[in-house]
């Protein structure tokens, strides 16, 4: 129940807006702290999750959202874990997930993909610059604990890494996966036959349960559903741009049933279609 609820909420918000806070301004952040698996918890603000790993010798944190929640969730750490930040791992540069990491600059090492530090120092994003960058992969020890950073290729950004925590068995994947959710939006910031790709890449991965950037956890086979929407979306977009359709007529006429469940279909899935649209005229020639 309390899962449905979450989902029910984060749903009904992201209808008004996923990023400006719109909805929740009147009563202050939804703030929590969950165990997701032995030592490993979600971090939740609002309509952003993320996760953190406590160990003997510090915590491993990751996406801090902004200032004030890094903050909060800096506290929680040493009130309930009586330890600090050593590690600070960027998913992707995007600023509603990154910023705030100038918070745990103080005792921790910050973590990012070589490309999101370029884009993180080239926009000006309000965090902390990654101390330590990589391109293909790293692993991170900490008390005897470990997690593998790996990055999959583009999708959503060309800076997203995965943060597998082989222990736990549990991989953290942030808007590139949506559990139950369409993708956001005009799919701004994408790259779509390296999304595919990248989707591929962490299906091979070893884990059980996924961990996501907005919301509940789910597991290893909502790779695969979203997977199978990514490849439906295309499908649908480009039989239509052959049979001469509008980009108004596509977002008016196509509709995926199978996915109606899913959270922000209605609302989202013109916009997912627009998306996929202008990403498939860049790279067809028609006739
Ligand atoms: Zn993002």
């Amino acid at each position: 129940m309390i899962r449905f609820l979450f989902r029910a909420a984060m749903g009904a918000a992201l209808a008004a807006s996923l990023c400006s806070g719109v909805a929740v301004a009147q009563q202050g952040p939804k703030r929590a702290i969950t165990n997701i698996t032995g030592d490993l918890y979600q971090f939740r603000n609002n309509f952003y999750t993320s996760v953190f790993l406590v160990t003997s010798d510090g915590v491993i944190a990751t996406d801090p959202f902004n200032a004030d929640a890094a903050k909060w969730l800096k506290a929680e750490i040493k009130k309930r874990f009586n330890q600090s930040v050593k590690y600070l791992i960027l998913s992707h540069d995007h600023p509603d997930h990154s910023s705030g990491g100038e918070v745990f600059a103080d005792t921790a090492t910050v973590i990012a993909h070589e490309n999101a530090k370029r884009t993180i120092v080239g926009e000006k994003r309000p965090t902390a610059v990654p101390d330590i960058t990589f391109k293909d992969g790293m692993t991170v020890e900490l008390g005897g604990k470990t997690v593998e950073l790996s990055y999959v290729g583009k999708n959503h950004s060309d800076n997203m890494i995965v943060m597998r925590f082989p222990a736990e068995r549990v991989l953290f994947a942030v808007d590139f996966i949506p559990i139950g959710f369409l993708a956001f939006r005009t799919l701004g910031d994408a790259y779509i036959p390296e999304w595919m790709a990248s989707l591929r890449r962490v299906e091979a991965m070893d884990f059980d349960i996924l961990a996501q950037g907005h919301g509940r956890p789910g597991t290893k086979a909502d790779v695969a559903a979203f997977r199978g929407y990514m490849d439906d979306l295309y499908a649908a977009v480009l039989a239509g741009m052959r049979a001469g359709k509008s980009l108004d007529q596509l977002k008016a006429g196509i509709k995926l049933p199978k996915y109606e469940k899913w959270g922000m279909y209605g609302q989202w899935l013109p916009e997912n279609v627009e998306g996929m649209y202008k990403q498939i005229r860049m790279h067809r020639r028609p006739g």
